[in-house]
């Protein structure tokens, strides 16, 4: 576990860019070029930190969670169930749905999943790439709701902790793991490694 936590916070380091307002690009491995060798030590960090939580399916939301969530619903040999952010005409069929406030985009759309494929009782993981303010995990667990579906637990690759979404998560009673904790980003900072800091028992 520690050594893929390295890895991650090690790419975050190099790679990752504290922008204004709060937010972490990190478009050359996560967000845009995907590491799919990353990807795939998250999915396993998932898969062992999540071990014994009988879920039925890991749930996400396109497009970024989808890479991170696929290796983990891999790792744990579980479908993937991707929440949609637009409607579409091929939709069938009824829809479970909850307006979410974008972080990064400050606009609201429209979550939603089709009903059958998240049936009553079932036990779900929900995993994403980012937690800000919690809003996407929390419309998330408002579907779960609507199927009578379980929140089983919730995988974030990299939480924001001086943001609110963690104190908001924890009220929801599941598990929550974090591959990476930011606990501060200092935006125009040359040196990357003193301009984003971890949690130190990361
Ligand atoms: P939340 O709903 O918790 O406010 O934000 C989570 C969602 O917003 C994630 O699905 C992620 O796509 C996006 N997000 C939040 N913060 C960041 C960030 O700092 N960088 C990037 N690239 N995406 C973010």
């Amino acid at each position: 576990m520690g050594e893929q936590l390295y890895a991650l916070q090690r790419r975050i380091i190099e790679q990752g860019q504290a922008l204004p307002g709060g937010v972490l690009r990190v478009d050359s491995f996560v967000n845009q070029r995907v590491d799919m060798r990353l990807m795939k030590e998250i999915g396993d960090a998932f898969a062992r930190r999540f071990e014994g939580i009988e879920a039925g399916c890991v749930m996400t939301v396109e497009s970024s969670g989808i890479a991170p969530a696929g290796m983990t619903a891999l790792a744990m040999g579980l479908p993937l169930l991707v929440c949609k952010k637009q409607s579409s005409k091929a939709a069938r069929g009824e829809r479970l749905s909850t307006p979410v406030r974008s972080f990064t985009k400050d606009t609201t759309y429209e979550m939603s999943v089709s009903r059958e494929y998240l049936p009553e009782g079932a036990r779900v993981l929900f995993v994403d790439d980012f937690l800000a303010t919690g809003e996407a995990a929390l419309g998330a667990a408002r579907l779960i709701e609507q199927a009578g579906a379980i929140l089983a637990g919730i995988g974030i690759v990299i939480e924001k902790s001086f943001q609110p979404g963690r104190g908001r998560l924890e009220r929801l009673g599941a598990p929550i793991v974090s591959l990476a904790r930011i606990t501060k980003m200092r935006p125009g900072e040359r040196d990357a490694s003193q301009s984003i800091c971890f949690y130190e028992e990361d």
